[in-house]
């Protein structure tokens, strides 16, 4: 069963509370943190009831379920983020549709979509993702590696890499979790000092949010408590 438009106008009422008052125990703004509602499994209508409520920012993770909808939510200015995992005869697409790509895990991924992104359109906004859990299949870069990557891609034209993404482990408690969040936190601080000038974290989801946004999230990519639980699994 599809969510109804009042129990979705509830939810995003409730993450959204949730949101400023992390903020507010941080000592942040509110306004410094983007929600990205993640609407994959979702169908276009509920994007479009979500975009009424006032989501301005969409994630997705498969690109064929993500092309559908954007085409269908054309006239509404949502900007979509893709979050899945990138398959590298997917990038010319992926190029073409999205306004943020948070899940580059290879420079060769960032170089593709850096030449298949249309000349007309502006500069496609990438995250690097990090590999900070032992879980199999997570995908990311090794952090070992992430400053000689991120020098790389930051010169590439048509894209601008505006900072690092990553998951928690999902079994981990709330504290182990936070220190993830941390790490990446840390990350991104060391490629400023080297000269970057990154200003995006991209980190929590339903379970985690809050503890992403206490070390410094600037967007949150939530999907569970805005839409409910989904059918079939990612
Ligand atoms: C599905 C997904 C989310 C949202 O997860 P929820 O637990 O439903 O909030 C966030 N980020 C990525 C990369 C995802 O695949």
């Amino acid at each position: 069963m599809l969510i109804s438009p009042q129990n979705l106008a509830e939810n995003l009422r409730e993450v959204r509370f949730r949101i400023d008052r992390a903020a507010q125990s941080a000592g942040r703004d509110p306004a410094g943190i983007t929600l990205i509602a993640v609407s994959k499994a979702q169908p276009a209508e509920i994007v479009r009831v979500a975009a009424m409520l006032g989501v301005t920012d969409s994630g997705e993770n498969y690109l064929q379920e993500a092309q559908h909808k954007i085409e269908q939510l054309a006239d509404l200015p949502i900007r979509w983020h893709f979050i899945g995992r990138i398959q590298a005869n997917k990038t010319r697409a992926i190029a073409a549709y999205f306004d943020w790509v948070h899940s580059v895990a290879r420079v060769g991924l960032a170089r593709r979509l850096a030449e298949q992104r249309p000349a007309h359109a502006p500069p496609l906004n990438l995250c690097i993702q990090v590999a900070l859990t032992e879980e199999a299949g997570k995908g990311g870069l090794a952090p070992a590696v992430l400053a000689a990557a991120a020098a790389r891609i930051a010169q590439l034209p048509r894209v601008r890499l505006r900072g690092l993404m990553c998951l928690a482990p999902a079994q981990a408690d709330p504290s182990a979790r936070r220190r993830v969040f941390a790490r990446l936190r840390t990350l991104l601080q060391e490629l400023n000092a080297g000269g970057l000038s990154l200003d995006t974290l991209s980190m929590g989801m339903s379970a985690d949010f809050e503890e992403a946004i206490a070390e410094g999230a600037t967007h949150v990519r939530v999907g569970t408590s805005i839409f409910g639980e989904r059918r079939q699994a990612p």
